[in-house]
């Protein structure tokens, strides 16, 4: 599709998807050709195990390198890739990667890292999501729960049957599941209820906004003794600062993400930090 899309100039492609913004026409057909030829990267940062004190695992951010270096961020193009239904080639591209390195990291300290991946709903909504995501893993010669398959709830989840569905798919075949942005815009208990999650994230929203207050903090400290109950353990995501540190800790979390542990980084840093 996105060579197909390529083929198709700049003007007539404006002309059939009047709702895009003209703006937008030119990082689009960047973005395409970048699909084609593969100019996307990933990003990991790690997630500390609070426990055991050791990073087990790291979530893998996809990047896009514009021409003159500079790194885009998954804000300015995923929205974009998703309502031209594209953002699949981008999810199964950062999971390959994902099981490349994994792959690579048999042998070193990191062979029992943890992986998990951005699904887009689009990209999960595919008929053929959960076939595809088998052939693409059986190419590699890894454990099923060193994927970890990060979901959000959205707006449009609008097929709670086939989700719950697919989630349980993934879960029998082994793979972990997370609740992504858990406390910000569309986070239902229900949806929460789906599916036997592994993991609730809670968006760094909640922690840098609210968790300053006393409402805040006795609010995070519910969700996690929550999530505790129903046998699902909670990553605090956005973590900046001790002060927040200290209080996911005592609240019990279970992993810390966030610019205090460490930032996103190219795979070779991350490498190069934390093979030991
Ligand atoms: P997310 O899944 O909620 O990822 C967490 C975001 O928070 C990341 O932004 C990460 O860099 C950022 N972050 C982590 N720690 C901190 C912190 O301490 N402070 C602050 N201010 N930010 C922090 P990023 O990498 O820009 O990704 C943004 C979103 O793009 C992700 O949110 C995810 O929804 C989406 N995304 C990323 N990679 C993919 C992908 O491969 N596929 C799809 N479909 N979406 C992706
Ligand atoms: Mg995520
Ligand atoms: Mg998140
Ligand atoms: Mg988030």
């Amino acid at each position: 599709k996105a060579e197909r899309l390529m083929a198709i100039n700049k003007h007539d492609y404006y002309r059939e998807n009047k709702n895009i913004a003209a703006e937008k026409v030119p990082l689009l057909r960047e973005l395409l050709g970048s699909i084609v030829k593969k100019e996307f990267l990933v990003y990991l940062q790690p997630k500390l195990h609070v426990k055991t004190g050791q990073i087990d695992s790291a979530e893998v951010l996809v990047r896009y390198r514009e021409k003159d270096g500079s790194i885009v961020s998954p804000f300015k193009f995923v929205p974009l890739l998703e309502s031209e239904g594209l953002i699949s080639y981008i999810d199964f591209f950062v999971m390959e990667e994902a099981c490349r390195l994994l792959t690579k990291w048999k042998n070193t300290s990191l062979s029992d890292m943890k992986l998990a991946l951005n699904f887009s709903r689009i990209t999960l909504f595919d008929d053929h999501f959960f076939e595809n995501f088998c052939k693409i893993f059986g190419k590699y010669d890894l454990k099923p729960d060193q994927l970890e398959l990060e979901i959000t709830e959205t707006q449009e989840t609008l097929n709670k049957k086939q989700m719950a569905y697919l989630l349980k798919q993934l879960k029998n075949y082994g793979f972990c599941i997370a609740l992504d942005d858990f406390g910000v815009e569309y986070s239902s208990y229900e949806f929460l209820m789906m599916a036997s999650f592994d993991i609730l994230k809670i968006d760094k929203g909640i922690i840098q906004k609210y968790q300053k207050s006393d409402k805040g903090d006795i609010l995070v400290k519910h969700i996690i003794q929550m999530s505790h109950a129903i046998g699902i353990q909670c990553c605090a995501e956005g973590v900046e600062t001790e002060e927040q540190f200290e209080f996911m800790k005592k609240a019990g979390c279970d992993y810390i993400q966030g610019y205090l542990i460490d930032k996103p980084a190219a795979a070779g840093q991350f490498e190069a930090k934390y093979i030991k």
